[in-house]
């Protein structure tokens, strides 16, 4: 299954050349072209899965296992100081190939790199009904 006018397709499927640093049959992991640190690295399926909502389960279970492994080689090889994984999905989250990948970036502690997460100001209350519309 791929997009005939998606550019991480042809990339994940070598149609177009890229900086990879594994293949097997599902994946593709290269490095991303902007990186945010030395040696962000993105995960590709192969096949063409628009978001973490369309992904096909039998890919989802081997997408951790493989961003684990990649984890622990780049941060041996690097000499990273820690690890991002960070996965955006639509266009509010901040996606913007609209081909599932997952952002592999190490982190080190003289890298300056912020990538915020503010509290939003939720109080125990609201706590409670964001729970309770999740659950219900
Ligand atoms: P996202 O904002 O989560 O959709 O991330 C898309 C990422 O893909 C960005 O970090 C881009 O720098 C990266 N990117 C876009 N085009 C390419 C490309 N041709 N090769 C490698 N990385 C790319
Ligand atoms: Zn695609």
């Amino acid at each position: 299954m791929r997009d005939e006018n998606c550019i991480f397709c042809k990339i994940a499927n070598g149609e177009i050349p890229s900086r990879t640093l594994y293949e097997d049959d599902d994946f593709r992991v290269i490095l991303d072209l902007n990186p945010v640190t030395k040696g962000h690295a993105l995960i590709l399926p192969k096949d063409h899965y628009k978001n973490l909502y369309e992904l096909d389960d039998s890919i989802a279970v081997k997408a951790l296992p493989l961003a684990k492994k990649m984890a622990a080689v780049m941060t041996d090889q690097l000499g990273c100081d820690g690890f991002n994984l960070i996965q955006n999905n639509n266009e509010v989250a901040g996606q913007t190939v609209f081909h599932f990948h997952i952002h592999l970036i190490p982190r080190y502690n003289d890298d300056k790199q912020q990538l915020v997460m503010k509290p939003c100001g939720m109080t125990a209350e609201d706590l409670d009904a964001v729970r309770e519309q999740i659950v219900d």
